[in-house]
């Protein structure tokens, strides 16, 4: 079935109300968790994969695999790079045939951000791929691997600034973009505190639909809050990672003689699935393909 582009998701997605969900893969479970969940929810679904996730997987095995999976089912499915560092790993990923591609120069001056993203976007809408970009530093929250001596507080990360949004659309001509609004990565350690009236300023001037990263364990009410406000794309990875780690491991020590390789991972896909399916229907997009 088509792959798309994200915008032509995103489009939609304003339209309906909904935000579109995007998971990260690192593998072929994954991206079958990813493509199940989404394909029995009738919901539109993009799949993402970092510079470091692509430097795992092999960025044309990535998108082979994608398409490969996405044959057996009728929902329309992206594929995204996710945090792109630099232009290089941008024009590589328009190579392998990614449909969407993110550039983050989130910490670069705001003039070198916009002339970096100015000219991914004319590259990548020369090959029909839509860009998203990123404005005011979305940080890192505690990670399971980094303890709370490596976490930073969503509220010390830098927000956007909405004449800076602004002028970022309007130099860079960008599809989307992900604005920093109190939101960070990883695990945070107490509830987040999403700037609402700062999304509806930057949303209000730019109306560009927005991107809400960090979406891992942010509360469903301020989720469809945010999506009410002009957030279209919703980037889950942490939440993936710790529930198929936690369903491996559980399977691995259930069965310590098993032999059957395919019989130990079924139950950490499976998790997956269900993972992805919940996230799905926080982001209101069921239905929706
Ligand atoms: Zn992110």
């Amino acid at each position: 079935m088509p792959i798309v582009t994200t915008n032509e998701l995103l489009i939609k997605a304003r339209e309906g109300n909904y935000a579109v969900a995007a998971f990260n893969t690192n593998n072929l479970e994954y991206t079958q968790a990813i493509v199940q969940a989404a394909s029995e929810l009738h919901a539109p679904v993009i799949v993402a994969a970092t510079e470091y996730e692509l430097h795992y997987m092999g960025g044309y095995a990535f998108v082979a695999m994608v398409k490969a999976i996405a044959r057996d089912v009728k929902i329309p499915i992206a594929i995204h790079l996710d945090h792109g560092p630099s232009y290089e790993e941008v024009i590589r990923c328009l190579r392998y045939g990614m449909t969407s591609v993110m550039y983050d120069g989130s910490l670069l001056p705001l003039e070198q951000n916009i002339a970096n993203t100015r000219k991914i976007v004319e590259a990548a809408h020369a090959c029909g791929v839509t860009v998203e970009g990123e404005i005011g530093v979305i940080g890192q929250a505690a990670d399971a691997h980094e303890g709370e001596g490596a976490a930073i507080d969503a509220d010390l990360v830098g927000l956007a600034d909405p004449d800076e949004c602004v002028q970022f659309v309007q130099e860079t001509k960008v599809d989307s973009f992900a604005a920093a609004i109190g939101n960070a990565h990883g695990l945070y350690k107490r509830k987040p505190e999403l700037h609402f009236e700062l999304l509806d300023e930057i949303y209000g001037r730019t109306n560009t639909p927005l991107v809400l990263h960090g979406g891992t364990g942010i509360p469903t009410e301020d989720v469809q809050k945010a999506i009410t406000k002009g957030v279209a794309k919703i980037n889950f990875s942490t939440v993936m990672r710790k529930g198929v780690i936690e369903a491996l491991r559980a399977s691995l020590d259930a069965n310590p003689n098993e032999l059957n390789y395919m019989k130990l991972l079924a139950p950490a896909t499976q998790r997956m699935v269900d993972i992805a399916k919940e996230h799905i229907i926080m982001c209101m997009s069921e239905g929706k393909a």
